[in-house]
């Protein structure tokens, strides 16, 4: 699922194309991913210029110069591809769970979950298609006013960024000391911190040397801290690793970008702690539904 990393990469992977182009035509193939998607979205868009692109949380702001602001959020399996012309195609922001597909099926693929087709001319005049395209359509898209964007009913309760200065110390320390529940959940509460998910909650907290199943309230002023600054390293590192990709890409002529990240303890049930001074294998628990991976020997 993507997380905030993946969600930036897209972001700065179509900013290039997107922003100062202008919207020719919508076209839904279906009327709703996970949601109903807004029926006037066409109507609203048509002939508007990007004027930003943006992110806040694992939300993507495309802001037009008619006031509007299309809100995209990647659900699960939610992609963007920019098809330049018939031959070659971008898909911007790839994540870890998209094995690399076979590229004789991939057309095939991405034809039958393209469920909504931007078409713009991009500033050279060059027409270009946005597919938005989600195998299983838990992503979801609207269109408000742009000076509504903040208190949308998706947006209102988030949490401050957490590569933000407004992600301290005295703010999480405050947020975590009310909490009854696992840092784990904690960290993954869109209300606590934007952005951040079951992977990266995983990572940062291996890095923090924080188990998954300590109670919010339990923590030490020094853990806290610790889980800020590694929160902070994780994410940067993982947009870095994202940025590169798209690099990456563009150097490569008609191929796929894949964001391979290579994890911690994220999905290594099993395998060596990464810590050269350990010898244990890391764990997997299910907690609430969604599995953590921990070293129990690090983690405390
Ligand atoms: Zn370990």
């Amino acid at each position: 699922m993507p997380e905030l990393p993946e969600v930036e990469t897209v972001c700065q992977g179509i900013k290039p194309a997107l922003v100062g182009s202008k919207f020719l035509d919508v076209i839904l193939n279906r009327s709703n991913l996970r949601w109903p998607l807004p029926s006037d979205m066409p109507k609203r868009l048509k002939f508007s210029l990007v004027k930003k692109v943006s992110r806040r949380g694992k939300y993507i702001l495309i802001e037009m110069d008619n006031l509007n602001t299309l809100i995209i959020h990647l659900g699960m399996t939610g992609r963007i591809i920019i098809i330049k012309d018939e031959l070659s195609q971008e898909d911007v922001g790839a994540f870890y769970h998209n094995t690399a597909r076979n590229s004789k099926t991939l057309t095939k693929v991405w034809e039958k979950h393209d469920h909504v087709v931007f078409k713009f001319v991009n500033m050279k005049g060059k027409e270009q298609n946005l597919i938005y395209n989600d195998t299983r359509r838990f992503g979801a898209m609207d269109l408000v006013k742009s000076e509504a964007v903040l208190s949308h009913k998706w947006l209102r309760n988030l949490g401050p960024e957490p590569l933000s200065s407004e992600f301290s110390l005295k703010y999480l320390e405050k947020r975590l000391t009310r909490k009854k529940n696992t840092i784990k959940s904690a960290l993954m509460s869109q209300e606590v911190v934007a952005g951040i998910g079951n992977i990266y909650a995983s990572e940062i907290l291996w890095k923090s040397r924080v188990s998954p199943l300590r109670l919010s309230d339990t923590l030490r002023r020094i853990e806290i801290n610790r889980i800020i600054k590694e929160t902070k390293n994780v994410l940067n590192n993982a947009i870095l690793k994202g940025g590169s990709s798209l690099k990456d890409f563009r150097n490569t002529s008609g191929g796929i970008g894949y964001f391979q990240m290579h994890f911690s303890v994220y999905d290594r049930e099993k395998e060596s702690c990464k810590n050269k001074k350990c010898s244990n294998k890391i764990q997997r628990i299910i907690q609430s539904g969604r599995s953590s991976f921990f070293c129990n020997n690090c983690q405390h």
